[in-house]
């Protein structure tokens, strides 16, 4: 295969996700298959500006396909929206002979990814690192699957305390911005209803189902929330609701950052292989670069840098009228 790279470098970066591991596995083997040499960047944008690079051999990455977590370390960097912050980077880049970049990470990351490749002759390629499943041109994001087994999980266990004393559980979930997680998890688990941020809910309507489902002694009731929906988080649900149903036992459990954590799924650790594995093509061919590599229909799909951060996921309403029949 013809390379238009020799050197590559490879980051993790903004927020983390099961799954990294396996993605910078995939880059480096990948890479070094091929004859490249590939560096690790710590810490994200901020190992660019630092110069905390370093040369990644085949064993850097042995043991890590199972680990969550990302053995590079993730950051938010604020130099790098500087000019100054990109151009100390592209410095740091260019004194190691660094041509090509694989960014793993989210749309901010990619926004990033998008101005840097822009102003300097670095070709990069995105690939989607976040359980938030909020990227478009993509089917799966790594970390997505875990994450919401881990929810799954959970949920499930909090069932079995629901069912034992006859409760009303308000689950809150990850997803600031994107009701993914509350969505999946939410209909694995068969909860009564479930709160996104893409959607406002008419909490009087909630409250109808739930008055309903008491009158007819359907007393363990699931509501799973996204941390960002519409009407806030499961504390200020849970206030609405203690309010309006002042005999129901109501209890608010927050899964937070072990959502983050854990041993990758396997959908994961096979996403991951794959995309990392396409990455370096894209840099050795020199085709299809300045993307994210994405799976739509499992094919790989790539999208400009620009439009991968403009757009996002359109979550099927039809899945909410699945759970409100599924609930009754
Ligand atoms: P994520 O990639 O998970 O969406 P962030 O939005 O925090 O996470 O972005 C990660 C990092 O990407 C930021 O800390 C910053 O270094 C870089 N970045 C994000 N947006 C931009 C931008 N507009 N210009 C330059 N760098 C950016």
């Amino acid at each position: 295969m013809e390379k238009k790279v020799s050197k590559i470098g490879v980051l993790t970066s903004g927020g983390d996700a099961p799954g990294m591991n396996a993605a910078i596995r995939a880059v480096v083997r990948t890479g070094l298959y091929y004859g490249l040499d590939v560096f690790g960047i710590m810490r994200g944008y901020a190992g660019m500006i630092e110069n905390d690079i370093f040369k990644m051999e085949t064993r850097s990455v042995a043991n890590i396909i199972q680990r969550g977590g990302t053995i590079l370390k993730t950051a938010r960097c604020k130099e790098f929206f500087e000019p100054a912050g990109r151009k100390k980077a592209y410095e740091n880049l260019k004194k190691l002979g660094i041509n090509g970049l694989v960014i793993i990470g989210g749309d901010g990351s990619f926004r990033g990814a998008q101005i840097f490749s822009n102003e300097y002759d670095i070709p990069c390629i995105g690939l989607p690192g976040t359980i938030d499943k909020d990227i478009a041109g993509t089917d799966f994001t790594i970390g997505f699957d875990t994450a919401v087994n881990t929810a799954v999980e959970a949920i499930d266990k909090i069932r079995d305390t629901a069912d034992a004393h006859d409760r009303l559980f308000i689950i809150e979930v990850m997803g600031r911005d994107s009701g993914y997680i509350a969505l999946h998890s939410g209909i694995a688990t068969g909860a009564e209803n479930i709160l996104i941020p893409e959607r406002i809910t008419d909490i009087n309507e909630v409250i109808d189902s739930l008055q309903e489902k008491e009158k007819r002694k359907k007393l363990v009731n699931l509501l799973v929330v996204a941390e960002g929906s519409e009407l806030g988080g499961a504390n200020e649900i849970a206030k609405v609701l203690k309010e309006k149903m002042p005999n129901a036992d109501i209890k608010v459990c927050i899964l937070g950052h072990i959502q983050r954590g854990g041993s990758p799924s396997c959908l994961d650790r096979l996403i991951a292989s794959r995309m990392g594995y396409a990455a370096v093509e894209c840099l050795m061919t020199g085709k299809d670069v300045n993307t994210m590599i994405g799976i739509v229909n499992n094919q790989l799909h790539y999208t400009p840098l620009d439009q991968a951060v403009k757009a996002e996921q359109t979550i099927d309403y039809e899945w909410l009228k699945i759970v409100k029949i599924l609930a009754s």
